[in-house]
């Protein structure tokens, strides 16, 4: 018998956000909508870095690309707080109020080193998150500490969501282009169908 879930975990960025068309348009100045995935390449995976500098159409050994560095320093408080709402944020938010107390949903996000990314994080979650949720926000690189049989991650990412399963935990990989689901088509769709399969 599957065990039932008691938690849910829902990463942040590029789950309840918009946040990587979004930090690449503001960094590039290209004018990108925030959820037209069709201009990020699989190829780039999780590099942000290459997606900015082969978006701006400078080859992979350009030497005046943006670096690491240089990139993540332009990504400011900013940058961080009016990242979009995902249109994905209110359905899983919605299905999870319907299944679950709020007091067993938890917003689960790796924030950067950099200065005001956790500034710009908590004022985005004061602005768009319903307020039974603007205190359950844990702030960690290591999601599966978290990770248990009767706990569910939704995350973007390829390592987040392995490491959780590694842990015992349940976990959605959410479609994106720089993630090994990136051939699913119906993103929103696939999601909200796990998480039903797990309830
Ligand atoms: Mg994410």
């Amino acid at each position: 018998m599957k065990p039932s879930i008691k938690r849910v975990c829902l990463d942040m960025d590029d789950v309840l956000n918009n946040f990587t068309m979004h930090a690449l348009s503001y960094v590039t100045e290209l004018d990108l909508a925030p959820d037209d995935w069709s201009k990020y390449s699989p190829w780039w995976g999780f590099d942000i870095v290459r997606a900015a500098n082969e978006l701006l159409g400078w080859p992979w050994d350009f030497a005046g690309g943006y670096t690491q560095e240089e990139f993540w320093t332009r990504v400011t408080e900013k940058v961080w707080e009016s990242a979009p709402v995902s249109k994905l944020c209110s359905k899983l938010i919605h299905m999870c109020f319907y299944y679950f107390d709020p007091s067993q949903v938890c917003i689960l996000t790796a924030p950067r080193p950099e200065a005001g990314c956790i500034e710009g994080k908590k004022t985005w979650v004061k602005k768009h998150m319903p307020k039974s949720l603007q205190r359950n926000v844990i702030y960690t690189e290591v999601k599966h500490l978290l990770a248990c049989q009767n706990s569910l991650l939704i995350d973007d990412s390829d390592k987040n969501v392995d490491r959780f399963r590694l842990h015992g935990g349940r976990a959605i990989l959410v479609p994106r282009p720089w993630n090994s689901n990136h051939m699913v088509r119906d993103y929103d769709e696939y999601v909200l169908a796990k998480l039903e399969s797990y309830i």
